[in-house]
């Protein structure tokens, strides 16, 4: 795994901005769930930075403390209520329970559908963020504001 990034199309990608409640709110999620906890950083991307303005839950259907997968019709709504407010998806969090805090062979199946930031958090409350960028998986540095 590289450290850093190239580029998205073009433009340098410095890192996610996420402020401390909206992290500490997945953070909490985590500590408290005894299945991995998943959703949606909707914001703007902007300066070569991904900015969180909001941080949406959805639930995990597959109610496993090892993988997760969004409730579909859940996750559209979501979707559709950000974008009506002007914002887009910057990435997808969820939290690993008992694994490493690098990405899964499941997480990265999708990471090529969704090719945003992916945050995975622990426990513990520690935090990571990666992107896939030409089948590599960089490691972004997250800025809490
Ligand atoms: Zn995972």
């Amino acid at each position: 795994m590289s450290k850093l990034y190239k580029s998205n199309g073009g433009v340098l990608i410095i890192g996610l901005i996420i402020q401390q409640d909206n992290l500490k709110a997945v953070i909490k999620m985590a500590e408290r769930s005894t299945v991995e906890v998943c959703g949606f950083l909707f914001g703007r991307w902007k300066g070569g930075n991904f900015i969180v303005e909001e941080v949406r839950f959805v639930p995990n259907r597959l109610n496993s403390p090892t993988a997760f997968d969004m409730e579909p019709v859940e996750m559209v709504t979501a979707i559709d209520e950000a974008e009506e407010r002007g914002l887009e998806v910057v990435g997808i969090f969820h939290s690993h329970l008992k694994c490493p805090p690098v990405p899964s062979g499941r997480d990265l199946k999708g990471m090529r559908l969704w090719p945003v930031v992916w945050l995975i958090v622990d426990e513990k409350g520690n935090y990571w963020a990666y992107v896939l960028k030409d089948e590599e998986i960089n490691e972004l540095e997250v800025e809490v504001v």
